[in-house]
């Protein structure tokens, strides 16, 4: 009887049944293994590879199984709220190549298991609330911040578990007068859970739950026994309650969360039992790890890896279908294996499986995401390439735009080598490409290396003015290399390497060393593809101009 009054005294204005919000988000009809999995970020306006790396499993679980991916908004914790953090998470993630089929979206929600933002659920919570405390499940709690901390302290000098739980749960017996009294004198309190756990009070080892986990396998957790806060004092409540409360309502079937949420599984098991309702499958997935430059293993970390914003990803133009292909290969461990017998396959064929994911840490490594990138970005057409890299400048790099005003003239450049029989891995992602080839363009074009040491001033010269009077834009390969053999044996360098190998003293360098004189007024560079290729493309006018600049 008291327990009744005490949910009406807390949850006056609550008037909709729980009954009432199951039909109304009644279980989803779909067909026989279907998954439901959801993304909960919270809208702080950083969105990190973490994010993407599971909604990345959320994403294949629902889609390779005919099921249903939401975004849910987390926003119960308001300190953390920045403006327009919701477009960041969508566009980011949309980039990527993860899109939702129901939740939360720019112009309002899509779907039928709704308000998918946790601020406007309220009065749900509070309804799955009043029934707990309805059936003595929970109970206001009008600890102050002092007392807590006095509670703190006497547990650390006897030695027992911290918390508020048994005998430390002061209010766990208040009767509903006391709270009303309590309630109209202003005093705050927060709703907290009765747990069943004893923490070991009995003086038996704290009990053992299973939990089977779909990457992890079974786990054996310790129950809860902690009277955890379900709302806060402003009504609002914890990720705890929330969590149990939407993703019971939304039927989700499959949590795929970090690791750093195992240690409040226990919490869980322990709602959803109170509550009456069976648990999600859990998906804890392994941290993202790096190599530090000591070889050690570490968490990536907000402050120190610029590599766990996504932006940075956006930033540096990698291209999407490199990053998904990457973060297969560390979610995946026979994903590689995989890739080598279906070079050519669509990665959406690749059947992604929650077991052979690692739960001990996902080794993140930019080196590998670049390698992986050189094989993406080589399968894509010169035109596709063009139209990715031409957004990206516009968005992130608008000092780059020259390099897009001749899409024909571009386009050449990006293919130079890839057709080879043994194609050209040049390049990785849309910052490297423009700085590349930046030399086809006069405004970009830089002089960055230092003429070869074996090559004096006078010879520098003499050599470009040969090579300029000689040179016919008509030439085929072998004409035009013979050429610069001539200019060589001429002025004392060796026609081949070889020959300069097996008697340097007879020679001043090698052929080698006259055509990167050539490269380097031509392009700046000591190395570079294959020149006569670049004069062909460059143009006669262009080649002829760089030359003479020299002398
Ligand atoms: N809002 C939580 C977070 O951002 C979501 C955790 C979950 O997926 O349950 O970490």
């Amino acid at each position: 009887m008291d327990n009744l009054k005490m949910a009406e005294l807390l949850f006056p204005h609550i008037e909709k049944t729980p009954e009432e919000y199951e039909k109304m988000y009644p279980e989803r009809n779909l067909p026989e293994g279907a998954k439901v999995t959801r993304l909960g970020p919270s809208p702080t306006g950083f969105i990190h590879l973490g994010n993407l790396y599971g909604a990345f499993v959320d994403e294949r679980l629902a889609h390779q199984s005919g099921g249903v991916f939401y975004l849910r908004i987390e926003d119960t914790d308001d300190k953390r709220y920045v403006e327009g953090a919701v477009k960041t998470i969508i566009d980011s993630l949309g980039f990527f190549g993860i899109n939702f089929d129901e939740g939360a979206t720019l112009n309002g929600d899509m779907g039928d298991y709704g308000d998918y933002t946790q601020s406007h659920r309220e009065e749900i919570y509070k309804c799955f609330a009043k029934k707990l405390v309805a059936e003595g499940k929970a109970y206001p709690c009008f600890l102050t911040e002092d007392e807590i901390a006095e509670i703190r302290a006497g547990q650390e000098a006897e030695k027992v578990n911290p918390g508020i739980y048994g005998r430390y749960a002061r209010y766990r017996d208040i009767t509903a007068a006391e709270a009303e009294e309590k309630i109209k004198a202003g005093q705050p309190y927060v709703v907290r859970l009765r747990s069943d756990g004893d923490g070991g009070a009995s003086g038996d080892d704290i009990k053992r739950v299973k939990v089977n986990d779909a990457i992890r396998g079974i786990l054996e957790v310790p129950e809860n026994f902690q009277d955890v806060v379900i709302l806060k004092a402003t009504g609002i409540p914890t990720y705890h309650f929330a969590h149990v409360v939407d993703d019971h309502l939304m039927r989700t079937t499959h949590v795929v969360r970090g690791a750093e949420w195992l240690s409040s599984l226990p919490i869980h098991v322990e709602l959803f039992g109170k509550l009456g309702w069976d648990m999600p499958v859990y998906c804890h997935t392994a941290q993202l790890m790096k190599l530090d430059e000591e070889g050690n293993k570490r968490k990536l970390s907000k402050r120190k890896d610029p590599e766990l914003s996504l932006t940075y990803y956006r930033d540096q133009g990698y291209h999407p279908a490199a990053v998904r292909e990457y973060l297969l290969t560390i979610l995946n461990s026979n994903f590689e294996e995989w890739r080598m017998e279906n070079p050519d396959a669509s990665i959406d064929d690749f059947e992604f499986t929650t077991e052979k994911m690692s739960n001990s840490g996902a080794l993140f490594d930019l080196n590998k995401l670049n390698d992986i990138s050189k094989d993406v970005l080589l399968k894509i057409p010169a035109s596709e390439l063009y139209d990715f890299l031409k957004s990206w400048a516009e968005e992130f790099a608008p000092e780059y735009t020259e390099i897009f005003a001749d899409r024909e003239y571009a386009e050449k450049i990006l293919d130079l080598g890839r057709n080879d029989a043994k194609p050209r891995k040049d390049l990785v992602y849309a910052r490297q490409i423009v700085d590349f080839i930046s030399y086809f363009f006069d405004d970009l074009f830089k002089t960055e290396d230092e003429m070869p040491a074996e090559v004096n001033a006078e010879d520098q010269k003499e050599i470009l003015k040969r090579y300029l009077q000689t040179y016919d834009h008509g030439d085929d390969q072998g004409a035009w290399f013979d050429k610069i053999r001539a200019i060589a044996s001429d002025l004392g360098y060796a026609a081949k390497p070889k020959d300069f190998k097996k008697n340097p003293d007879q020679y001043k360098g090698h052929v080698g060393h006259v055509s990167t004189v050539i490269r380097i007024a031509l392009m700046g560079r000591a190395q570079s593809p294959d020149v006569w290729t670049i004069q062909q493309i460059m143009g006669e006018e262009m080649t002829r101009r760089r030359l003479e600049r020299l002398l």
